[in-house]
């Protein structure tokens, strides 16, 4: 099996859709792509109108309720349809209230909040943010070295209880080093969809490097639609000048995650609760246990 069935996240919460590309990791935003629901289409960009989605708004309840019972706690990632520090007219201040309030409500489950925008995390973060949430791993996406020098900067301003990197879809070489010790998290995907970017391995195994040495837990989360593994009878492929070569295939699922032989799936979260927090989480509201989980 080229692909891991462990995910990098176990949920996926939108509380609203719609968004407006920033910077060249937006060009297949897969968000756009699959922005035409049953509900009708989003229009993308600084014109369309964000829309709420109502009919997920309370599913982080539940899963947190699953996590109390089963003693497994679980990743929400928040928002694969938006970006939630996008600083767009149409977005209701009762919306983000909303998502904090939801954060706080459900600190068993550890929130995944991904943004190309860091430059409004001091805008938009709530304000008893303080260090940050003990739930919350705050992150930047970074797809290459431009975009890593404008976004990490930000994210290592701003308080928080864990800073990750989404470097994905990685479309050049990126050198985290000088940004990686505080660093707890780094994600490396591919890009998908048609016209997707082919991504040279050697790139993929510099940052693995990294967070080797650096002891910085590192998922590699998929190759997208170009692999390093030869397709037979299948010759779109491409060089790079380091004479790495890829080949299209146009199959995330088939091209897996397979990196020299073996899956990194390292991340900074526990699996579980204690039998005294879960205890604890019958007698105490979300605010007073959050008070004593360990991150
Ligand atoms: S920031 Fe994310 S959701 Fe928004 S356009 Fe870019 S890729 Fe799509």
């Amino acid at each position: 099996m080229k692909h891991s069935l462990i995910e990098w996240t176990t949920h996926t919460w939108n509380p609203w859709e719609g968004c407006t590309k920033i910077s060249p990791g937006c060009l297949h935003c897969y968000a756009e792509h699959n922005s035409d629901t049953r509900w009708g289409r989003v229009e993308w960009g600084p014109g369309g109108k964000r829309r709420q989605i109502l009919s997920t708004w309370n599913d982080p309840h539940k899963w947190h309720s699953e996590a109390l019972e089963t003693g497994k706690k679980s990743r929400v990632f928040c928002a694969s349809l938006a970006d939630i520090f996008d600083d767009h007219p149409s977005i209701q201040p009762e919306w983000r209230h909303h998502v904090w309030k939801m954060i706080r409500e459900t600190p068993c489950l550890d929130w995944l909040l991904l943004s190309k925008r860091p430059e409004n995390f001091a805008k938009f973060l709530p304000d008893d943010w303080g260090e940050g949430y003990q739930n919350v791993c705050l992150m930047v996406t970074v797809e290459n070295q431009v975009y890593a020098a404008r976004r990490i900067p930000l994210l290592l301003e701003t308080p928080a209880r864990r800073w990750g990197l989404s470097v994905e879809p990685l479309i050049g070489p990126v050198d985290l080093s000088q940004w990686i010790d505080p660093i707890d998290w780094v994600i490396v995907g591919g890009e998908s969809l048609t016209g997707a970017r082919p991504m040279n391995p050697n790139w993929v195994r510099e940052i693995r490097d990294l967070c080797h040495v650096h002891r910085t837990p590192f998922l590699f989360k998929q190759w997208g639609w170009w692999t390093p593994d030869p397709i037979p009878n299948w010759n779109q492929r491409h060089i790079f000048p380091d004479e790495e070569v890829v080949h299209y295939r146009g199959n995330t699922k088939l091209n897996g995650n397979l990196l020299d032989g073996e899956y990194h799936l390292a991340h900074p979260f526990r699996e579980r609760l204690t039998p005294v927090e879960q205890r604890l989480a019958r007698h105490l509201n979300p605010y007073e246990l959050a008070s004593f989980l360990v991150p």
